[in-house]
Formats: structure tokens, sequence, C-alpha cells
């Protein structure tokens, strides 16, 4: 039931986007392009072949009603022309689209989007050499009328593909989403790719730019026939704006963009009719999409970039730092120490019998207890200290501007929040203690790392006075 929905919803969307080319129809029969093109490629993207059905009957009846062509022929003829058309046209796309998501379309990556600028037009022209061929054959064009229909029908089918696919794929993924249609393509990581984004007000002033250089091409355009091929290309300074758009609104309103400019390219070509501008505006729509989708490179790039940093600096179970990233905290924070002459403290805590937790519970309760202790030790400190995983069950502290009382305060209130409340997981509870070293740093002779060290030394020794407390680390022996 709701497969047939999805294949009348298809077919509803092929024939209204028929229309729309009919509406943009700047002489007859001729417009810039041809919208169900690109949604016949998009269905083909995310339905692969189950999306026939729909597109076949669209054409067909859209065809036998002469919807997008005036054949004067009875409409039984008229019907098998429709038909012939609709399967070229739908197993053309179909096809394509099977190639193309064999590069990998789940992301807007350099490599999908310059498959999909290669295979895009490359389809179209199959499917308009096998649509004209099907018109021919069946009886409603002539071989010349369709060698001379050849260019005009491929770049109108080719913008539409380009300007429109994405935005099309990404809507049929969310509505097959939605009617919990099961599809083999999703397109997830696109909506996904949401860099800043500036709210509705921010992205409706970008796209009000994306539209400024259009109207003044028309006005140029309108005003002077002299000028129209220079008037034309003021339409190509969209792109700045469109850029700025896919930098930084994500993909989806990107893709959104092109299709609200290309709707717009295509009424102003059919409102200022037949003439030199028809051609640029047609290129300008392509340049336009395609440089807007190479743009999403960088905000997919810049995320990505985002996640790596954030893998390298802080452990992925405990969300504590790396303890590569600890170390450079704390020569961070050394060096502010010296500079400005604070005191800088920092602590060494190992979990006490952990073995024995993994041994008694599990493993899983085991990082559970990790987390945990992460998460409270967090909670307690100040935001300019930093808690660090330096391997396994150990963890390290460094407490900016803390002498060496406050911060064994600090942690006897960390072991103190530790042994109060036990760890809860699965079904299963325990308490949990450490055992703590704390050291100030010698400003003048010590580096963070050796400060740990004789931290280290008195966590050990608290290990041997019996676990759960907190040792103060032998001051350094005097100079000399
Ligand atoms: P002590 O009180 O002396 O510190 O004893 P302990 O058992 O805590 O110390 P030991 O160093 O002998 O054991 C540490 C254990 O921590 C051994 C290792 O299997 C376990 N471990 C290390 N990393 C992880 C981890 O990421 N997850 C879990 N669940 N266990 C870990
Ligand atoms: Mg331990
Ligand atoms: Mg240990």
């Amino acid at each position: 039931m709701r497969r047939l929905l999805v294949h009348v919803v298809i077919g509803l969307a092929w024939t209204g986007l028929a229309l729309l080319a009919r509406v943009q129809e700047h002489s007859p029969y001729a417009s810039l392009w041809f919208p169900p093109a690109g949604l016949a490629f998009a269905v083909g993207v995310i339905l692969g072949w189950r999306g026939l059905p729909g597109i076949l009957i669209a054409v067909a009846a859209g065809t036998a009603g002469a919807l997008f062509n005036g054949d004067p022929r009875p409409w039984a003829e008229r019907l098998v022309t429709g038909l012939a058309y609709g399967a070229a046209h739908g197993f053309s796309y179909l096809a394509g689209a099977r190639v193309l998501i064999r590069f990998g379309v789940e992301r807007p990556s350099p490599r999908a989007v310059s498959a999909f600028l290669l295979v895009g037009p490359a389809t179209a022209l199959l499917a308009t050499v096998a649509g004209l061929g099907a018109l021919v054959v069946t009886g409603a064009l002539t071989a010349a009328e369709a060698r001379t229909a050849l260019l005009p029908f491929w770049l109108g089918d080719a913008v539409a593909v380009i300007a429109l696919t994405p935005l099309l794929a990404v809507g049929l993924g969310a509505l097959l989403d939605r009617l919990r249609v099961d599809a083999p393509e999703r397109l997830y990581v696109h909506a996904r790719v949401t860099p800043v984004g500036s709210g509705a007000r921010g992205f409706a002033f970008k796209l009000g730019l994306c539209l400024l250089p259009l109207a003044g091409s028309a006005l140029v355009v309108a005003g002077s026939p002299v000028q129209a091929l220079a008037g034309s290309h003021l339409v190509f300074f969209g792109i700045v704006p469109l850029t700025w758009i896919a930098h930084t609104e994500g993909a989806v309103r990107t893709y959104a963009a092109i299709a609200a400019l290309s709707t717009a390219i295509a009424g102003t070509g059919a409102a200022l009719g037949p003439g030199l501008h028809e051609q640029s505006y047609q290129f300008a729509m392509m340049i336009l999409a395609g440089s807007a989708c190479f743009g999403l490179a960088v905000p997919v790039l810049y995320s990505e970039n985002q996640q790596l940093r954030l893998r390298l600096t802080h452990d992925s179970l405990t969300g504590a730092h790396t303890r590569a990233h600890f170390f450079e905290v704390g020569e961070r924070e050394l060096e502010r120490a010296r500079r400005f002459g604070t005191p800088l403290a920092v602590a060494a805590f190992d979990i006490d019998h952990f073995k024995a937790i993994n041994d008694a519970h599990g493993h899983a309760f085991g990082d559970a207890v990790l987390v945990a202790v992460s998460a409270r030790c967090r909670q307690e400190l100040r935001s300019s200290d930093a808690l660090g995983r330096l391997g396994g069950e150990e963890f390290a502290v460094v407490l900016p501007m803390t002498t060496e009382d406050a911060a064994v305060e600090t942690v006897q209130r960390l072991a103190e929040v530790l042994r109060r409340e036990p760890v809860v997981h699965a079904g299963e509870q325990r308490q949990v203690t450490a055992s703590f070293g704390v050291a100030v740093v010698d400003l003048e002779r010590e580096t963070v790392p050796a400060a740990l060290a004789r931290a280290d030394r008195a966590l050990y020794e608290a290990k041997r006075a019996g676990r759960d407390r907190v040792h103060r680390a032998e001051p350094l022996p005097p100079q000399g």
C-alpha cells in the first residue's frame, strides 16, 4: 500500500514537473530545461529499478494526454508513443543512476560530485537519443525533426539533471523514510552536512543575493537586445552567493538554492523569449549548479577534520584528553604559570582493584566505571582544569592557579565523590575508589611530565598505604 503511494507520488511529481516545463516554454515546445529528467535520475539513485512503474505510467499518461508534446494523432497512437518514450526515458535514467551510485554518492565528496557531473549529462544524452528514437519509431516525429531536436533536448535534460537531482533525491529519500518504505540507496549524510548554518533569515538573505544578478541580467537583456549576450553573462555572478551558501548552509539548503535559482533562470528565460541569451542561461544553470555542488566538499572536509581532531585530542570512551593532548595542555599551562608567576599543580590517580572489577562484572562494566569516573571528576573540577586518561585506568589532572594545599583539597573531594556513589551499570553496582598523588610544579626547575612522575610515585605510596587515599609528592631536592 505504501509502495503504491510512493509510485503515485513519483507519477504526480513527474507530471507536475512536466507541467512546469510547459509553463516555462519560451516558444512552442522549447524551454531552457526539462525538470522531469532531474526527477527520473533521482528516482534511479534512490529506488533503483523499482522506481520504473511510477515514471512509466506518468510519462505514458502525459504523452497520451498531449501534456508535453502537441501530438495531433489519435490518443491510442499517442499512448503507444507514450509507453515507448516512457520506457526509453525511464530505462536510460535508471541505468545511468545505477552507474552513478557505484561511485558512492552517500556523501557529497569531490569523487561523488565529479561522478555526478560526468554521469548525469552522459545519462541525459542516452535518454535523449533513446527518447527521440522512440518518438521516431512510433511515428510521432520524423527523423529530420529528431536530428534538429537532439542538441536542445540534451541540454535541457542535462541542465535539469544537474540542477534538480540532488534536491529531489534527498527529498525522495526523506519521503521514503517518513513512509517507512525500505530503499537501498539513501542520502543520509547529505542531510547531515550542516555546518554553521545561519537561521532561516540568513539563508533567505543569501538566496536573495543569488537572484540579484539574474534580475540585473534580465533588465539588460530586456532593455537592450544589442547587449543581450553580455547581459545574460551577468547571471554567472550568482556563483558568489551560491558558493557562500555551499560553504555555510549545508548540503540540503545548497541543493534547494540551486533548484530555486535554476527555476528562476528558466522562468526568466521564458519571459524574455528566445534569443542570444538563451544558451548563456543554460550554461549558467549547469556551471552554477556544478560549482555549488563542488563547494560542498569544503564543509564536508571541515566537519571530518573536526571529528578527526576530536579523536586525536579526546579519548573516545571517556571524553577525557588523550595522553598526547593532555601533555600539550600541560605545556601550555606551564608557560602561562611561568609568565604570570601563578602556582600550577598536577595530580595522578589510578582506580583501585580495577582488574578485580573487570573480573567480577565483565569488561563492559569496567568500561562503564571508566566513563563514570571521568564524568564525575570533570563535574567536580573547574573548567580551567584538564583531565587526561593516560592509559587503562590511570588518569591525571592539571590544575592551573592552584597551590598544593588547594590541589590536595580538590583531589580529596574527587576521592570522596567516587567513594560515595557506587557505579551502576546493567543492573549491577559496585563501589569504586581510587588512589591519588598530588604535586605542585616547580616552575623554575621542572616540566609537567616530571612533576607528574613525582605525583605518580606518591600515588604508589597511597596504594601501598591501603588505597582510597591522597598522598603528597616528595618535594624536589634542594638545588646544588
Ligand atoms: P590497583 O588497585 O593496584 O591499581 O589494581 P588494579 O587491578 O586496578 O591494577 P592493574 O594495573 O593490575 O589492572 C588494571 C586493569 O585495567 C587491567 C586491564 O585489563 C584493565 N583495563 C585497562 N584498560 C581498560 C579498558 O579500557 N576497559 C576495561 N574494562 N578495562 C581496562
Ligand atoms: Mg588500578
Ligand atoms: Mg593501573
